[in-house]
């Protein structure tokens, strides 16, 4: 376990399992989140803060420079968060779990609606991508999800170059996912925008995601220009197996790691 994980508290709910088995996961409330960073401000309403990257804003070079880091999240994500608690604000409503609010769009007033999916999705979605990133990542997975993966696609390479592939097809900006859906099967897959596999129902393959890249062009292209291809190449190592493994142990009991939630 890499210290970065052995610093964190995870917080996860299992969910009572039916007859039908797992299910997508019931988000606590922020009020029962007690390891939860989020804090409240002086106004009535909720707001939630960019957390600090888990590492300096040059851990991840040579692959990831500090200047993409640096405006990635102080810049980006930090917009990402404000413009949320702006639209969550405008309708008077608290901000609570930030996970509930994307696997359930549906509820929100349909005037902030499209603002929240944008916005809540660029803030945890970059909140998972810090996570499962790592200086002293690469490598290849163990235990469980090693097994998983295997179990899908063969050989770990395999994996990662359909992984890689459809991080490569993102047409415009968007992310490449890997996910445990409802009957607990690892999938691939890649999303538009700000979208998340979470967003049922607007989303076509619907799951927990427990690991993701980030193809929108400001991610790479002050220091990979239109090398995407060679951007995605390098990811794989400062990929954090210990952390994706974690995640994927959690999404198999229907359950996410607090982590991925917290913006
Ligand atoms: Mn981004």
């Amino acid at each position: 376990m890499s210290n970065k994980l052995s610093r964190r508290s995870f917080f996860t709910k299992t969910l009572a399992a039916g007859a039908a088995g797992l299910t997508l996961p019931h988000f606590l409330s922020a009020g029962q989140r007690s390891g939860s960073k989020v804090q409240r401000s002086t106004s009535k309403v909720h707001r939630f803060e960019l957390a600090d990257l888990p590492y300096s804003s040059d851990a991840l070079e040579p692959v990831i420079s500090r200047e993409i880091m640096e405006l990635h999240h102080g810049k980006h994500h930090a917009g990402y968060v404000n413009n949320l608690n702006n639209a969550l604000e405008s309708v008077g409503r608290p901000g609570g779990d930030l996970g509930a609010i994307i696997s359930d769009l549906s509820q929100l007033p349909p005037q902030i609606l499209t603002r929240v999916r944008q916005n809540g999705g660029g803030a945890l979605n970059h909140t998972l991508f810090w996570d499962v990133m790592d200086p002293n990542g690469g490598g290849e997975p163990a235990g469980s999800l090693a097994r998983a993966i295997a179990l899908r696609w063969g050989r770990f390479e395999d994996f990662q170059k359909v992984f890689s592939q459809m991080a490569a097809s993102v047409f415009g900006s968007g992310w490449a996912w890997l996910s445990v859906d409802r009957s607990g099967r690892l999938f691939v897959s890649k999303t538009a925008n700000q979208d998340s596999p979470l967003m049922r129902p607007y989303i076509a393959e619907v799951g927990i995601p427990i690991l993701g890249i980030d193809v929108w062009e400001h991610a790479y292209y002050l220091q990979y220009e239109n090398r995407r291809a060679e951007y995605i190449e390098r990811w794989w190592d400062v990929v954090d197996w210990a952390n994706v493994g974690q995640r994927y142990e959690a999404a198999l009991k229907g359950a996410v790691i607090a982590d991925s939630l917290k913006v």
